[in-house]
């Protein structure tokens, strides 16, 4: 037992997951389920449930799944200690000391996290040593100040060797696993450890408590590729990464300014736009949207004006409007991007800020763009433009919003009103629909076990499996069934390990007198097999009923029974429903 029973059954009394996940995503009530969009998977429709009664989550879009400190773990990025001690921060708890936790995944990310700052710190005096020159000659060359490049920390990584870095850090004691780990050296076919960043002008990314936690290096010359960035580390994950936030989530407006490279953030600090950040040369995902709308009520999209940033633009609106922010979009004008528009007069910044007050709204932006692409004057234009513009319409979530556009669109086109939404709500209903069936094909391959990683026992072994998991989920929602079941099935009747595993986890728990729940689980199990149970106890297809546990205890006590994957995959939805009775039946 990693902390003792009675400070996590009280940290968990206090971290109520329907809370602690409303602080990330959100949520409707729908039924006994709170859903919303998942945030660890792009989607435009939501297939991410939160059940508070049972105390998990579950997302049937991309099978993740858990308690509250799971949740915590993968949405922060944090291990199992860290999520422990962030939600007792948040509860006002101390964390008991106890020799027994795991420190040492914990201990590498501080020895990571000292290396990056480290490295910085080289890079940064190499920037004004005799080896630098080309990297400062190259700020200069586009424009910053001293103060600039010394507020952002750009640096240098040299070129003369490929080992200085390597050697410095050496010298401070650090060992080559540790700096592979940190992603600031490679390792050579024959064994060598050498620097990862050569000959490139240096910007360290800082998360928003002050570490250094990534670089990104930029080429001087034409070599390719023209950045390097760091890969995922035991301290970073490049999806999550924002540059410049650390100075950015300061900012006082609740508004935040999306550009898109390193050079536009920091043109736009140094002009006075100290609430400018940039996702790190990918495209902006549902993660990186998330810690933005914790720091923002709006963001203004403010990305290259050629074909690329546009297409970019247009995929960032709806991963940042799910958060539930408000998205604006500014066109920089004469096809400028915003480093070169800054420096284009001595007025530049205050056109600058006009632009982005007057930046009109994502939807605006979104049914413009698509305007531009038809000729609306005729017939088959105007048909096209208000098709796709339906699209859109259906996206918007609030009805009093989704009214003013209709009505925009049929005076615009001159068409009624009511026909503009009726056509939105049938594009509505298709996408509620496509959701609805991929849930259905998801549970449908959960039941004949093809794709299950954890119970990798249970392809080959259908029906046995499905009656433990029937069992399973019974116990998690009546516990008091425990005595039927136990007196007559015990562990080494289960015929998979993980459901067997599983099954004596919740018999001992339930022994003890206290109710068994997900957030038992964590610590016990690894995030993949608590997804795993998470899936079993969320299959909403088949009901349990004490027939149908009855029947279950009945298969696994008659020594299991190998059904082949072909058999269940031709049941339809229907089946389904009465699929444990046709396996009683075929049993008799
Ligand atoms: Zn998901």
């Amino acid at each position: 037992m990693p902390y003792p029973e009675v400070f996590m059954q009280e940290l968990k009394a206090r971290s109520e997951i329907s809370d602690v996940v409303s602080g990330y995503v959100t949520l409707k009530r729908r039924g006994k389920n709170l859903i919303g969009l998942c945030p660890f998977h792009n989607e435009k429709t939501p297939s991410f449930n939160v059940n508070p009664a049972g105390g998990y989550f579950h997302c049937f879009g991309c099978g993740v799944g858990g308690d509250v400190i799971t949740f915590i773990e993968m949405i922060e990025n944090l291990d199992y200690p860290e999520a422990v001690a962030l939600l007792a921060q948040r509860a006002g708890l101390n964390v008991p000391d106890d020799e027994h936790v795991d420190n040492s995944y914990a201990e590498l990310k501080n020895r990571v996290r000292e290396i990056n700052r480290e490295t910085a710190r080289f890079y940064h005096r190499v920037l004004f040593s005799p080896e630098g020159k080309r990297g400062l000659d190259y700020f200069a060359s586009r424009g910053l100040s001293l103060a600039t490049i010394r507020h952002f920390g750009l640096g240098f990584s040299p070129d003369s060797s490929s080992y200085q870095l390597v050697n410095h850090l050496r010298e401070m004691k650090f060992s080559d696993s540790d700096m592979i780990a940190a992603n600031v050296a490679n390792k050579s076919r024959n064994g060598n450890t050498y620097d990862r960043f050569r000959g490139r002008v240096m910007f360290p990314i800082i998360d928003i408590s002050g570490n250094v936690v990534a670089f990104g290096g930029r080429a001087l010359g034409d070599e390719k590729p023209k950045y390097i960035n760091t890969s995922d580390t035991p301290v970073y994950k490049k999806s999550r990464g924002l540059f410049a936030m650390n100075f950015a989530k300061n900012t006082s407006s609740g508004r935040l300014i999306l550009a898109e490279g390193y050079m536009d953030v920091i043109s736009l600090h140094a002009a006075g736009f100290t609430e400018a950040i940039a996702s790190l040369g990918t495209a902006l995902t549902q993660e990186q949207a998330g810690i933005i709308s914790r720091y923002a009520k709006e963001v203004v999209i403010c990305y290259d004006s050629d074909e690329a940033g546009r297409k970019a633009a247009q995929r960032a609106i709806p991963i940042l409007r799910a958060t539930g922010i408000n998205v604006r979009v500014m066109n920089v004008p004469g096809n400028k991007d915003p480093d070169e528009f800054l420096k284009s007069g001595p007025d530049a910044a205050a056109k600058f800020r006009a632009l982005v007050e007057g930046s009109g709204n994502d939807v605006e932006y979104r049914l413009k763009s698509i305007r531009d692409g038809y000729d609306t004057g005729t017939a088959d234009g105007a048909v096209r433009y208000l098709t796709e513009a339906c699209t859109v319409l259906a996206g918007i979530e609030n009805d009093i919003e989704r009214n003013v556009y209709a009505g925009k669109l049929s005076e615009e086109l001159n068409v009624d009103k009511s026909a503009i939404l009726h056509q939105t709500e049938k594009v509505r209903t298709q996408l509620r629909r496509s959701v609805r069936k991929k849930n259905e094909q998801e549970q449908r391959r959960d039941l004949t076990g093809l794709n299950d990683t954890v119970n990798r026992e249970k392809r080959l072994n259908v029906r046995a499996a499905n009656a433990e998991e029937n069992i399973i989920r019974y116990l998690f929602r009546n516990p008091d069934g425990l005595k039927i079941v136990e007196s007559r099935l015990t562990p080494e009747m289960f015929v998979t390990d993980f459901n067997r595993t599983v099954y004596e986890f919740i018999i001992n728990r339930l022994k003890t007198g206290e109710a068994v729940t997900v957030g038992d689980m964590s610590g016990h199990f690894t995030h993949e097999e608590i997804s795993a149970v998470v899936r079993i106890l969320s299959r909403e297809m088949a009901q349990v009923s004490d027939d149908d546990i009855l029947s279950s205890i009945d298969i696994l006590s008659g020594g299991g029974y190998n059904a082949s994957a072909d058999e269940i995959r031709g049941f339809s939805t229907d089946d389904f429903a009465s699929y444990f009775k046709a396996l009683r039946n075929r049993k008799k």
